[in-house]
């Protein structure tokens, strides 16, 4: 039977893990419930349940971190310490790399944002949160060429034209899942003077990352994308520009000692966390981690490759319907489709998907209003994204209900 579940889950038949979400039914019209299909997991992943059952179990030890002297101080400490090195293993970073826990990636940015000692170059397929922090302190934007091959060769004709500090790419689109080489255009950015950072938002939970293999200098990811809760996320990389920088947050923990006409300002991931941290988040986030390495990046990949198929050529059974893409030569793309239509509106559709099938996907421009304008022929897009905890009956029902609505019209 062992044999027979592992092929079962390979090819969709079973979630691979059992998330927060399993089993919820919601209201559709003419007062049914359903069972949730949830195709929004790139937009916020449902915590594993392993990972709810850490949290309340953690949740009773509530005290001050890094101040305290009693026991549960020092369990919150550890707690946010351990997550330190957790993360730190996760990623594969080097020995004096600095961990700095965050709210989310966009934080993460910003937090680099403020920290980067010159200009920065992106791509226009980025994340707004991975196009607009830049504004801050010189941003140049490369537009993207219809292969990566090319826009490699026009990022590089930019830092040629003129040296930037910085090269910020996302790891993965979050419009249309296509993974970047990150190690290619880390060499890339080294031979031209830069450092590249990696949005790694959409990539961290489904792709293994190692800083120290692939020469990328900085990290940024979220926890709730990761099958963690809200609240917490990290900024991984180099620590000289992180320790020049000024605080990210003012206050206390950020501190070695204060007057009333200065302050010495802490060195390390401390110096940018002032404020009492998210110990609960940053305890999750940390045993999401160790649950996507439990399960192990090659059965996470099989069984999300087997439903990102199963999910295309349903897709291009239906009519009416076209799927977007970035590049020509994607050799890797995660589980997202995001599809205009030929004729109706996508909000109306994404709308009916939930009030009469219980469906949850996403529809507008998915905060890369560039990219979409540039590479999408009409105002918005419809997308569906899966993950560990999708099966191929959520694939079909969508699939099924998406040509039923655009055959007969929301
Ligand atoms: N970058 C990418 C590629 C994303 O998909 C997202 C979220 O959708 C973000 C950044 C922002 O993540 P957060 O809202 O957790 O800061």
């Amino acid at each position: 039977t062992s044999t027979a579940t592992a092929t079962a889950v390979r090819a969709g038949a079973m979630p691979l893990a059992e998330l927060d979400d399993a089993g919820l039914e919601v209201p559709v019209l003419g007062g049914r419930r359903v069972r949730h299909v949830n195709l929004d997991v790139a937009a916020s992943a449902p915590a594993f349940s392993a990972v709810s059952a850490h949290v309340a179990r953690v949740l009773p030890y509530y005290a001050s971190v890094h101040r305290g002297t009693g026991y549960a101080s020092q369990a919150a400490t550890a707690l946010v310490d351990d997550a330190r090195v957790a993360v730190a293993r996760h990623v594969g970073a080097r020995l004096d790399d600095a961990v700095v826990f965050t709210r989310n990636t966009t934080d993460a940015l910003n937090l680099l944002a403020g920290a980067v000692p010159g200009e920065t170059v992106v791509l226009d397929i980025e994340h707004h949160a991975n196009l607009l922090p830049w504004l801050r302190r010189g941003r140049r934007v490369v537009v993207a060429e219809s292969t990566i091959a090319a826009t490699l060769d026009a990022l590089a004709a930019e830092l040629r034209r003129r040296p930037a500090a910085l090269v910020s790419v996302t790891g993965a689109s979050n419009v249309t899942g296509e993974v970047l080489p990150v190690a290619t255009i880390a060499k890339l950015a080294h031979e031209h003077g830069a450092r590249l950072a990696v949005d790694a938002a959409q990539l961290l939970p489904h792709r293994r990352i190692d800083l120290a293999a692939s020469g990328v200098d900085y990290l940024a990811f979220s926890g709730h994308k990761a099958y963690a809760p809200y609240g917490a996320g990290a900024l991984v990389g180099r620590a000289d520009w992180l320790d020049a920088a000024p605080a990210h947050l003012a206050g206390g923990g950020a501190v070695e000692s204060v007057r009333i006409d200065g302050a010495e300002w802490k060195s390390g991931p401390e110096r940018h966390e002032a404020g009492t941290p998210n110990v609960l988040g940053i305890a999750a986030l940390a045993r999401a981690l160790a649950e996507l390495e439990r399960l192990g990046e090659p059965a996470r990949r099989e069984h999300e490759e087997a439903l990102t198929a199963r999910l295309h050529a349903g897709l291009a059974r239906v009519t009416g319907v076209r799927v977007i893409r970035g590049f020509d030569d994607a050799d890797d793309r995660l589980a997202i489709a995001t599809i205009e239509l030929e004729r109706g509106s996508v909000g109306l559709v994404a709308a009916a998907l939930a009030a009469e099938h219980g469906i949850s996907v996403r529809a507008g421009r998915f905060c890369a209003h560039p990219f979409f304008d540039r590479v999408a022929t009409r105002a918005n897009g419809l997308r569906a994204s899966l993950g560990a905890g999708s099966t191929a009956d959520d694939v079909d029902r969508f699939v099924e209900a998406l040509g039923r609505l655009l055959a007969h019209g929301p």
